[in-house]
């Protein structure tokens, strides 16, 4: 199981993670990136963190 943080402090809000996350489970609130699905269906691809122009993602093996 995976644990992704999303450091909102950071994201620019250019939405890339949001179209690329195989789980879907990534959406924008507020204009920053957020987890809106159900956080443990994240597959530990790293698709966001390759693509994030901003390092906004961290993902965790639990
Ligand atoms: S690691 Fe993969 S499945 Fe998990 S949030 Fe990032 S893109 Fe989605
Ligand atoms: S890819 Fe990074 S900067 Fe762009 S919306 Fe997602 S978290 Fe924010």
């Amino acid at each position: 199981m995976f644990m992704v943080t999303i450091n909102q402090d950071k994201c620019v809000g250019c939405a890339s993670c949001v179209d690329a996350c195989p789980a879907k489970i990534l959406g924008m609130v507020d204009d920053k990136a957020d987890v809106i699905g159900d956080a443990a269906d994240c597959m530990g691809c790293e698709t966001c963190v390759g693509l994030c122009p901003n390092e906004c993602f961290t993902i965790m093996e639990l």
